[in-house]
């Protein structure tokens, strides 16, 4: 096979059919979207979500990730995850302790739970959501954003738009309608930019969850923990970051060599969830590295079990119950929007008179060159609405992980409470400016403000009560 091969065809060209008309679509029904989709449809307006895959939920239920890495504090997301409580699906919030001090955390959700759950608020709330279908491309007219086209077994068509929110996570519309964006770090050159690097979680059946959590409370080389007084709380309150003595001495003394130097271990629902695989300097936008990345993730899940099952006391009769079926990516586009968040905003807590949410999520760098893991419970910070508006193009929002944040913001605002955040805000944005007759750029973001309050959404740092 020649990959360097210049060759290229050229595709005939064809008139694509209309689908339907709607006010508002949002791309991607992952962590971010259904928020998304959810409150626009709440505030009337016609909301078609398009998720390429068979479920909502996207790194939060498919990546298996489960658990947002602060306290929800209100809003939509708050109501999501009471919800899920009310039927079993989440735990209460707990402290975990970290070397910055303690670190208040919504417990994991079920995944299963959580995919029913999204789907049932968002068919509530009536939006049309289009599984197994891929955005392949914006629709522009003139630099404004006015449809998608969409790929699917029926072939190729569009959808119409108002207005297109992007919560693909990599911001394909965004990029591919003419937005600016950077990668990473923002350097040109891909060895020194800096990436945070891709993962692929997985779970362990039978492990003795108490005996696990009794060993870690005695043992040092675990220094990072949630472990619940009681039995009862094992359930969903045990988190555990560490293991870096032992993991290297297994290393040592199999051959076998693994790429992080911690791992971490949580549980929900009773089931394990380990999350220990690491892949550095990845192009996820290249397909071979994309594929190469998964296969060697599934050799680290094979080493990590076995590490597990031959070491930590709790693991001796566990098998790898579920393997996530997506690769987990941690960063790639950020969009240049109308204010790009700094790291020195995301730590110092910088006021924004046009705040849409105000954020306690940690800070959580994994090394791009493949080192150890930065977690950091820090005082709240906010997300101006120009983080959510791309530079350049027109009726167009960006949400989720790919919003207008360097490097180092990121390393907060990629955390599922910010992302379900600027989710929300910009589902309600997208309805304002419908209702109001402006562009989205325009919005009238007191508006948006007033209606996140009554929503219960803390808007600036010291409305936080931590
Ligand atoms: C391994 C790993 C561990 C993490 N751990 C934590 C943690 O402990 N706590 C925490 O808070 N955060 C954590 N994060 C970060 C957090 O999970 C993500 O940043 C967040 O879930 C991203 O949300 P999103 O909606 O932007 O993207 P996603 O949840 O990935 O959703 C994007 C959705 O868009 C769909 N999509 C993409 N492109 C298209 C297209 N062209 N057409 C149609 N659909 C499309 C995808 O299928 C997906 O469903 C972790 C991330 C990783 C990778």
């Amino acid at each position: 096979m020649n990959h360097a091969s210049k060759r290229t065809i050229t595709e005939p060209a064809r008139e694509i059919p209309l689908l339907m008309e709607t006010d508002i679509v949002v791309v991607g029904g992952g962590t971010t979207g259904p928020l998304a989709a959810i409150s626009a449809a709440r505030r009337g307006k016609r909301v078609v979500m398009i998720e390429r895959f068979g479920s909502l939920g996207g790194n939060l239920t498919l990546g298996l990730n489960t658990k947002p890495s602060g306290a929800l504090v209100g809003g939509l997301p708050l109501e999501i995850w009471n919800l899920a409580r009310s039927v079993g699906g989440a735990g209460p919030d707990y402290m975990a302790v970290v070397k910055t001090g303690g670190v208040k955390i919504a417990s994991p959700c079920d995944p299963e739970m959580m995919k029913i759950l999204l789907t049932r608020l968002c068919v509530d709330s009536g939006v049309q959501i289009l599984f197994e279908t891929f955005v392949s491309g914006p629709v522009t007219e003139g630099g404004r954003v006015t449809g998608v086209v969409i790929e699917s077994k029926a072939g190729r068509q569009f959808i119409a738009a108002q207005v297109v929110i992007d919560c693909s996570a990599d911001a394909d519309i965004a990029a591919k309608a003419g937005a600016p964006f950077v990668m990473g770090s923002g350097e040109d050159d891909a060895a020194s930019r800096k990436m945070q690097p891709v993962s692929m979680y997985f779970t362990m059946n039978k492990v003795d969850i108490k005996r696990l959590a009794d060993w870690a409370r005695t043992c040092e080389d675990v220094p990072a923990r949630a472990i619940p007084a009681t039995d009862a709380g094992l359930a969903y309150g045990l988190w555990l970051t560490g293991f870096n003595g032992s993991l290297q001495q297994w290393q040592k003394d199999t051959g076998v060599k693994l790429q992080r130097d911690n791992i971490t271990l949580k549980t929900a629902d009773g089931l394990m969830y380990v999350n220990a695989t690491r892949v550095t300097g990845v192009d996820v936008f290249d397909p071979k590295q994309f594929a190469d990345a998964i296969v060697e993730c599934y050799r680290q899940i094979e080493g990590v079990a076995r590490y597990l099952r031959e070491r930590i006391p709790g693991f001796e009769g566990a098998s790898i119950g579920q393997i996530a079926p997506v690769l987990g990516v941690r960063e790639t586009r950020h969009i240049l929007g109308e204010y790009t968040l700094t790291g020195a905003d995301s730590t110092q807590g910088t006021h924004f008179d046009d705040s849409i949410a105000a954020d306690v999520s940690a800070l959580d760098i994994h090394d791009p060159k493949g080192a150890d893991v930065d977690f950091q419970g820090l005082r709240p910070y906010e997300i101006p609405y120009r983080c959510l508006v791309p530079m350049n193009v027109e009726q167009l929002l960006v949400a989720g992980r790919c919003i207008s944040a360097d490097h180092a913001a990121h390393a907060r605002s990629r955390n599922m409470p910010a992302c379900m955040a600027t989710g929300q805000a910009a589902g309600i944005a997208a309805a304002v400016a419908i209702d109001e007759g402006v562009p989205v750029r325009k919005v009238p973001v007191v508006r948006v403000q007033s209606i996140l309050r009554a929503l219960g959404m803390p808007l600036h740092a010291e409305e936080i009560v931590q």
